[in-house]
């Protein structure tokens, strides 16, 4: 009975290779093709049937097919085991990676560069005040010493909500809503949101944010201002910011000025920034009209004051060397996670 005794052999065969390839998946397949192949040892002992005694071959033949049955359970059952030992070790947290860092988030780049200029003027002494961004028409135009008729209207242009109720086209109402309601002295700054009615570009938008500034006092004069302003941009800007006053004009102070500083990519040699100016446009300024003091109440005669109002947008685009006033207000993370 040589046959049963191959079958036997091969039996017990598997069983101790089975148990030394243990989790190994390829051990495994190796295995399969070794005993379960065309050629493999279970497929050659129906081969070797034709030996046997014709009587004998079915219960050999039933043996071999036992067998083989036995061999493909006991394979697949092992390689489901080892499959799912393979997902355990997979799942499982290796603790000398690195963490994950969660994204924290942080200021838009508009509240940095505002923060930073708020801190300077407060530590200057002057005090944060807001004020509505739907204005009456006496207060954003009228107050200001800007009449109906006065050509100066056509330099803003302006969203209008009803006849005499205008979205603000800048933070200056505040000013005189201020001095309505505090005597001298005053030294206040007003942060906010301003609205014009113009086309969206790159260079220019139909909202933005300007930082207005009020001093009012006896005897407050040009050079205050000057030296204020100096103050202020050296440092924002750095120690090394050369400044420029040109005369110009703004209803609601006089004389006015604007204020350049040097540019601080080129350092005033020239460049795309500042168009090979060396020059860049930053604040306008004056010393407050008389005729602003006498629509809030106080007397032009004893007080006097300056005012200056700058563009956030313009002077954090400057600072990030930002192209497209357009991505401030885009909420796109790509561009904010880079601040
Ligand atoms: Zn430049």
């Amino acid at each position: 009975m040589a046959l049963t005794d191959d079958i036997e052999d091969i039996r017990s065969s598997f069983s101790d290779a089975l148990e030394s390839a243990g989790d190994d998946l390829e051990e495994l397949e190796s295995l399969r093709i070794q005993y379960l192949g065309r050629k493999g040892k279970v497929q050659q002992l129906f081969s070797l049937i034709g030996q046997a005694d014709p009587e004998e071959r079915p219960k050999i033949g039933k043996l071999i097919n036992d067998l083989k049955e036995e061999v493909t359970d006991k394979l697949e059952s092992a390689k489901a085991q080892a499959e799912a030992a393979k997902e355990r070790k997979e799942a499982e947290i290796d603790v000398t990676l690195p963490g994950v860092q969660p994204f924290v988030g942080h200021d838009h780049p508009l509240a940095l560069t505002m923060d930073k200029m708020q801190q300077i003027f407060t530590s200057l002494g002057f005090v944060t005040m807001e004020g509505p961004e739907i204005e009456t028409d006496y207060y954003n135009f009228e107050s200001l010493n800007i009449p109906k008729d006065h050509p100066a209207r056509d330099m803003q242009d302006t969203f209008y909500i009803e006849d005499e109720i205008v979205l603000r086209t800048h933070t200056s109402p505040v000013q005189v809503r201020v001095m309505e309601n505090y005597d001298p002295p005053v030294r206040i700054i007003v942060p906010g949101r301003v609205y014009r009615n113009e086309a969206v570009s790159a260079r220019s938008n139909c909202l933005f944010y300007q930082i207005e500034g009020l001093y009012v006092d006896e005897d407050v004069t040009f050079a205050d201002l000057k030296g204020t302003l100096q103050q202020f941009i050296h440092r924002f800007f750095g120690k090394d910011a050369k400044i420029r006053f040109r005369p110009d004009f703004f209803p609601f102070t006089e004389p006015s000025v604007e204020i350049d500083i040097s540019c601080f990519i080129c350092g005033g040699s020239g460049c795309r920034l500042c168009k090979n100016e060396g020059w860049l446009e930053i604040l306008g300024a004056g010393m407050v009209d008389p005729n602003v003091f006498q629509y809030a109440g106080y007397d032009p005669e004893k007080y006097t004051g300056f005012a200056f109002g700058m563009g956030v947008d313009r002077i954090a685009l400057m600072k990030y060397g930002v192209h497209d006033i357009r991505l401030l207000y885009d909420s796109d993370l790509r561009f904010l996670r880079q601040f």
